[in-house]
Formats: structure tokens, sequence, C-alpha cells
């Protein structure tokens, strides 16, 4: 399995080369880990989720980089316990819920989304009306991944008439136990919607646009490492089977357009990880308060689209086993085509690196 630490190691510190081993014995061991919430337990036995919502970004990134190389749906399980946890361990609220998440004994999940508010937030309808010390929310969330199997979900909503005149009508986020789900179908994923008919939440922060945002903002550049991982694997596929297969007399692998697309490959590999990672150090370098949106805008977008296209190449190169179901090299490419859409759709990063140059001086 490919070491991220080596190769670019200027971006990390000694402790992370133990992490990212940890991450590929852990994503190595064939064991069969079928649902959600058997992987969190067998990543939370493995120490793998200790540092949910403190850990720095490059340990998410490394870890996404090993998971994903071997199985998609370890890395969705890894990366949404961060998703869920990050808010709680920013607010400081919830905390044995934060450390059963640690041990992997709570499955957690992240609800924003909803049918009219997807790439817009400010289109979002769920709303918060106070009750007594509590809350109750009213709303639909969907494509949340991990909802079908989560114990607990952070959700965001806008406060309603009765909040007072401060907060009324702003995002704000609220925690809620055992939430109401149903299943939604997205290939490789567990995903569903979350629906709240006046359930019981407890407020967690009252700025709840800034936390979505700063949780955004440390996961963005770290989902170009999963996409890194996935790219990568279907890569080190391919050229395994471009040196067995032989047409024309001779392995494809000795056809120099099949070589001039190796070297595209290979370039969008390498510049996936190298801005990638450079946006997670960019982040871990930044004080907690200060925005990192451009970087990791540039980070997530660069590897998103880079590695799309290796998977792209890679399904070519194998010919009709490449679009054949059942074909590891089609589940890659399927799996690494969300990672364009969600945690800000490739279009929408466009605008918030555009704007950076649009505003400045
Ligand atoms: C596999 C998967 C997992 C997900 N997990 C979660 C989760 O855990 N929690 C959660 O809250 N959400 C989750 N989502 C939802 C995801 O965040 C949204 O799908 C995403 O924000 C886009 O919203 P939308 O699908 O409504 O697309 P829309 O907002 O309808 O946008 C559709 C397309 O229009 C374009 N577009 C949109 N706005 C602009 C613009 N301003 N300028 C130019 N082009 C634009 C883009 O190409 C975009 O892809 C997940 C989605 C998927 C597919």
């Amino acid at each position: 399995m490919p070491s991220l630490t080596l190769p670019y190691g200027c971006f990390f510190d000694s402790e992370h080369a133990t992490v990212e081993l940890r991450a590929q014995e852990f994503a190595a061991r064939a064991e069969s880990r079928g649902s959600i919430r058997d992987r969190v337990r067998a990543l939370g036995h493995a120490g793998l989720l200790q540092n949910i919502g403190k850990g720095d970004v490059r340990s998410l990134a490394v870890t996404r980089g090993a998971l994903s190389y071997q199985d998609a749906l370890d890395d969705l399980a890894f990366v949404i316990q961060e998703l869920g946890g990050f808010p709680l361990a920013k607010t400081e609220t919830e905390g044995s819920v934060l450390e059963a998440a640690r041990r992997g004994e709570a499955v957690l999940c992240f609800a924003m989304t909803e049918p009219d508010a997807g790439s817009d937030l400010a289109g979002m309808t769920t709303v918060a009306e106070p009750d007594g010390h509590h809350w109750r929310l009213t709303g639909i969330k969907h494509y949340i991944s991990n909802a079908p199997e989560a114990d607990h979900a952070v959700v965001f909503a806008k406060v309603g008439a009765g909040g007072d005149a401060k907060s009324a009508g702003r995002i704000a986020a609220f925690f809620v136990e055992n939430p109401t789900t149903e299943a939604q179908s997205v290939s490789g994923h567990s995903i569903g919607r979350v629906l709240l008919d006046g359930t019981p939440a407890r407020r967690i922060a009252e700025r709840g646009g800034a936390l979505a945002l700063a949780t955004l903002e440390r996961c963005r550049p770290t989902v170009g490492l999963a996409a890194w991982g996935l790219a990568r694997r279907g890569f080190d596929e391919t050229i395994t089977r471009l040196k067995t297969r032989n047409q024309f007399g001779k392995p494809l692998s000795e056809q120099p357009v099949v070589q001039s697309r190796i070297a595209d490959m290979a370039l969008d590999l390498e510049q996936a990880a190298l801005t990638a990672l450079w946006a997670c150090w960019t982040r871990d370098r930044t004080a907690a308060d200060v925005r990192t949106g451009y970087m990791s805008a540039i980070g997530k977008l660069t590897a998103t689209e880079a590695c799309s296209r290796v998977l792209d190449q890679c399904v070519q190169l194998h010919g009709a086993l490449g679009v054949d179901e059942g074909a590891l090299i089609q589940q890659l490419w399927r799996d690494a085509r969300p990672l364009r859409i969600y945690e800000g759709a490739t279009d929408v990063l466009k605008t918030v690196i555009a704007e950076r140059w649009l505003t400045a001086g």
C-alpha cells in the first residue's frame, strides 16, 4: 500500500507516519466488515477514532488515504464520525457521546442538506422552536451519510419565531438523540433522510452557520486524500493489468499511447496529493479562529477532479472490464464520483476561489 508520509515528508511530522501505518494495518486486515456500525466499532477498537474532533487535519488525511485505498466504506465510517464529532468537540458539548464515538460505540451523523437547500443553505426550512430548556425540530434532511445507522445527529436548523429576537431566523446547531431515519440509495454509501417532527433537541451552538463552515473547512481538503486513495488503488490495479494484458502481440503497457495515459495519470495523482496535503498543512498551521476556506476549496476541488480523471483513464484502459458492474475498477470509479458533489460541489467551490480574487484589494 503506498505511503503518503514518505514522498510528501515536507508536509508531515514524525507522528504522522505512525498514524498512517496504523490505518494501513487496519485497512489491510482481511475481515468482513459489513454495516457502518461494525466498521465504526472496528475503527474504535483499533484506536483510529481516538482523536475525533481534536486531532490535526493531516492525521485525518493520511488515515483517509490509507482506508479509501482498501475500502471506501471504511473511509466513510471514519470521516462521518469526524464530521459529527467535530461540532461537539468545538462547542464542548455532549462530552460522553463524543467519548463513546471515539471508542466506536456510538455512530454519529451530520445533517445539513435538505430537499430545497443543497448548495444554498440559506434556503433551509427546518425550524427549531424553544420548548422549556430544550428545543423541538421540524423538517427533513436528506442524503445524510450514515443516517440509517446513526445513534445521534448534529442537525442544523433555523430558529423559529418562538426564539429570542437576536437568534430568530438564524441557523443554529442542535444535537438529536436516536433520530428517526429512512434509507436512501447511493452506490457504495450508507445514506438516508433524517425525519424531524417536533423532535426534541439540545442547542449546541447559536451560530450554527459558522460552526458548519468551520467543520467543512477542516474536512474538505481530506476529501482530496480520500479521492487520492481510490485513484491510487485504480492506478495500481491498472498498471498490473497493462503489464499482463497482451494485445497486438505484446503487453498493452508497451503501447506508446498507453504510456502517455500512464504519465497523465501519474501527473494527476501527484497534483492531487500535493495540493490536498498543502491545504491540510495550511489548516493545521493556521489559528483555529482564522478562516481557510480558499485553501480548503482548492485542495478539495483540485484533488477530486484530478482523481476522477485518473479513474476514468483506468476504466478506459481496462476495456469492457472497466464497465463491468462487478469489477473493482468500476466500483472505484463510482465511489469517487460523489466526492465532487458533497461538502461543496466543484462549481460552488469555484465561486469561493474566484471571490477571494474579486474582493482582494
Ligand atoms: C454521497 C453523498 C453523501 C452526502 N452526505 C451528506 C451528509 O453527510 N450531510 C449533509 O448535510 N449532506 C450530505 N450530502 C449532500 C451534499 O452536501 C449535497 O448533495 C451538496 O451540497 C449539493 O447539493 P444538491 O445535491 O442539492 O445540489 P444543488 O444545490 O441542486 O446543485 C446541483 C449542481 O448545480 C451546480 N451549482 C449549484 N450551485 C451553484 C453555483 N452557485 N454556481 C455554479 N454552479 C452551482 C453544481 O454543479 C451542483 O453540483 C451528501 C451527498 C452525497 C451525494
